[in-house]
């Protein structure tokens, strides 16, 4: 990356000196007689920042979230809340999905140069060709900007269906650009691809079965266009990772070699050979080892280099997508990170393709990639405020307890009065007894409301008692550790997982998550986010943690009372926006898209606002002028009943009428 100039004060980026908060977990409370020293790079180090942040992310001396944009002048350092402060200004408020364009220029061009420099350093022959899997991020500003950002290195558009391809067709420039038609194709999509190609679209037919590859033919014949076919291969290469389902012999899509075998049969007699031009396969999205891409991209030369001696022409190798994101930053085989960077994913192909195609004496191909993932995910983030924070804090406990108690009750109030370091364990199980014994009393009514919450609050307050001193434990037990988790704050978030964030909820997937300001202070809470939605799995409870292991509770402030505290979940912007659901009618947030100009201006290029409470509602099939009429029938009686005046008629109407318009998310 160039060397960066900042707008704002200096943006701390590097490693940071000292290691803190690893898994002892802190009690979850301030310390309010002695506020330990915290700097802004122990808040770098304890969200991983510059693990995760691929250099576009760092917090300013100040304490804020800064991006490091690059421009044609250089990085540029622009702090998150003055972007913020923008939106605010143009009347749009929290949550807000923040589309950063310069990271969306700046990964097609790194993801170009990178193969451009394995292909140079190799002596490779052949050449690369990039290609965005449309269905990663539809949104038409990003495929727009991927256009554009792509042009000059002849990037390409993946379509995995017939709306796809209208939107490939309309966004490339047109002459020699190249479309890739994956997934299933009915006459219709077929027909639209030739069309395509006699537009000048270098527009390839992956053929996903030998039905499949016939209509294509037929279609060929009948509008007498030369068609770019290829086969999807199915390998036996298994991968790690969450979509390992997209390859071995199980996976749902490519041909078996006895399909292949068909397939090169039916082309010859057809006089078409002379048109398989590409050899396709995709291993599955994420894939954290690089080992398995090697060994996929092996097995599938054996393919390519058997089918070209049968006399298809070929010369277009796409190796599909499966670049992986490291969400956690820690550098692992896990399924939310990798064990690779860019550079090395680039040489592992073009050597293995090169060594292989040399032994055979074959020239090398074009090499495609369909990297979505990689090529959109920093560029998205999702922004939003908490609107309330449930703690579970004793309340005080009376100076004095009853004389008369029970043994449950006096097992409490000794348990409560001996904590120690080296009984910690034993201390947890008799509070936890006892109170669960006083549980099954107040069921059994032998005691009553007061008496439990007594009992229940004794317990709360030797949970926290050992909670202070398990982080002083060389090894505490994974009991305790949870216990203390359980004691963590639930901050409530203006968002809905299901709308912004489906794979959190959906595969467990792990985004980065911090606070977007007061970096520069301890964060001396520990909690889990919960959305806006009335369900359980609404929630993020998978953070990054400072050595790249995921934990179950997130360090945060606590929240003032004058101020909005904003949190943000980066690397959202691969599939999250086109997956998310209703749930509760939430709807899309609003969308700004920004550029950081070369001279440090923030352009404001693009905004959308999310959807209002009638755009959900149509969506779910109610006309909302029924229900107008409806509220209003229901106005009109209550004035004839006499229940309500006429002016507080007018009063519900009007408030009816803007509820519809308004954001489906919560608004101060
Ligand atoms: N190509 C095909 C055929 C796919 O199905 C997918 C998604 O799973 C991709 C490319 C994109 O993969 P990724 O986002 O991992 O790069």
């Amino acid at each position: 990356m160039p060397e960066s100039t900042s707008r704002t004060d200096p943006a701390v980026t590097s490693k940071p000196a000292r290691i803190s908060g690893t898994r002892k977990p802190p009690a979850n409370r301030a310390d309010k007689t002695s506020a330990p020293q915290w700097s802004v790079s122990d808040s770098v180090n304890l969200y991983g920042v510059d693990r995760w942040g691929h250099g576009y992310f760092g917090i300013s001396e100040k304490g804020n979230v800064v991006v490091h944009a690059p421009t044609h002048s250089g990085v540029i350092s622009v702090e998150l809340t003055e972007i913020i402060d923008g939106l605010q200004q143009r009347g749009l408020t929290m949550p807000v999905m923040l589309r950063l364009e310069n990271l969306v220029h700046d990964r097609i061009k790194k993801l170009n140069h990178a193969f451009r420099r394995a292909i140079d350093e190799s002596g490779f022959t052949g050449t690369y060709r990039g290609i965005f899997p449309v269905k990663v991020n539809q949104q038409s500003h990003v495929v727009e900007e991927i256009a554009r950002a792509g042009k000059p290195f002849g990037h390409g558009l993946e379509a995995g269906s017939k709306a796809e391809l209208l939107i490939a067709i309309s966004t490339l420039p047109g002459k020699d650009s190249t479309i890739i038609c994956n997934g299933f194709k009915d006459e219709e999509f077929i027909d639209l691809g030739l069309q395509a190609i006699r537009l000048g679209f270098q527009c390839f037919f992956v053929a996903e079965s030998l039905a499949e590859l016939d209509l294509i033919i037929q279609r060929s014949r009948h509008w007498n266009i030369e068609p770019f076919i290829g086969l999807r291969l199915k390998l036996s290469t298994k991968v790690d990772g969450y979509w390992s389902g997209d390859s071995g012999d199980r996976s749902l899509f490519g041909l078996k070699s006895t399909e292949l075998i068909r397939a090169v049969d039916l082309l010859r007699e057809e006089n078409m050979l002379d048109r398989l031009m590409m050899l396709h396969y995709h291993l599955g999205s994420q894939i954290p080892n690089i080992r398995n891409i090697r060994d996929g991209v092996a097995e599938a030369c054996r393919f390519y280099l058997d089918l070209a001696s049968e006399g298809a022409p070929l010369g277009y190798f796409n190796l599909g997508g499966g670049l992986a994101v490291d969400y956690d930053g820690n550098g692992s085989t896990d399924v939310h990170s990798r064990n690779y960077d860019l550079d090395e994913y680039c040489i592992d192909i073009v050597e293995t393709i090169m060594a292989s195609f040399d032994r055979h004496g074959v020239g090398h191909p074009e090499i495609l990639t369909e990297s979505g993932r990689w090529t959109v995910a920093p560029m998205s983030i999702l922004m939003f405020n908490v609107l309330h924070v449930a703690d579970f804090e004793p309340d005080p406990l009376p100076e004095e307890f009853p004389a008369e108690q029970s043994a449950a009750m006096e097992g409490l109030i000794y348990t409560l009065n001996n904590v120690e370091p080296r009984r910690l364990q034993e201390n947890y199980n008799d509070a936890v007894y006892n109170r669960d014994k006083m549980r099954d009393a107040f069921r059994a009514g032998e005691i009553n409301l007061r008496e439990l919450a007594l009992a229940e609050n004794i317990c709360l307050t030797i949970l926290h008692r050992i909670a202070d001193i398990v982080p002083t434990l060389s090894r505490p037990s994974r009991e305790l550790m949870g216990m203390c988790d359980l004691l963590s704050d639930i901050y409530y978030g203006n968002f809905s997982v299901f709308q912004s964030l489906p794979d959190a909820w959906a595969i467990g997937q792990v985004f980065p998550v911090m606070p977007l300001h007061r970096l520069n202070e301890m964060p001396d809470r520990r909690a889990i986010v919960a959305d806006l939605t009335c369900d359980c799995d609404g929630k993020l409870d998978k953070f990054t943690g400072p050595d790249g292991e995921v934990s179950p509770t997130l360090r945060v402030h606590q929240v003032k009372p004058d101020e909005d505290y904003l949190l943000g979940v980066f690397l959202v912007g691969a599939y999250q926006e086109t997956l998310g659901d209703l749930h509760n009618l939430f709807g899309d947030t609003h969308v700004v898209s920004v550029r950081i100009d070369d001279d440090g201006q923030i352009e404001f290029v693009r905004e959308l606002q999310g959807d209002s409470i009638e755009n959900v509602l149509s969506y779910v099939e109610y006309q909302t002028q029924d229900l107008y009429q409806k509220f209003h029938s229901n106005a009109e009686r209550a004035v004839r009943d006499g229940r309500i005046t006429v002016a507080q008629r007018q009063q519900m109407i009007k408030m009816f009428r803007d509820s519809l318009s308004g954001y489906t998310y919560f608004e101060r």
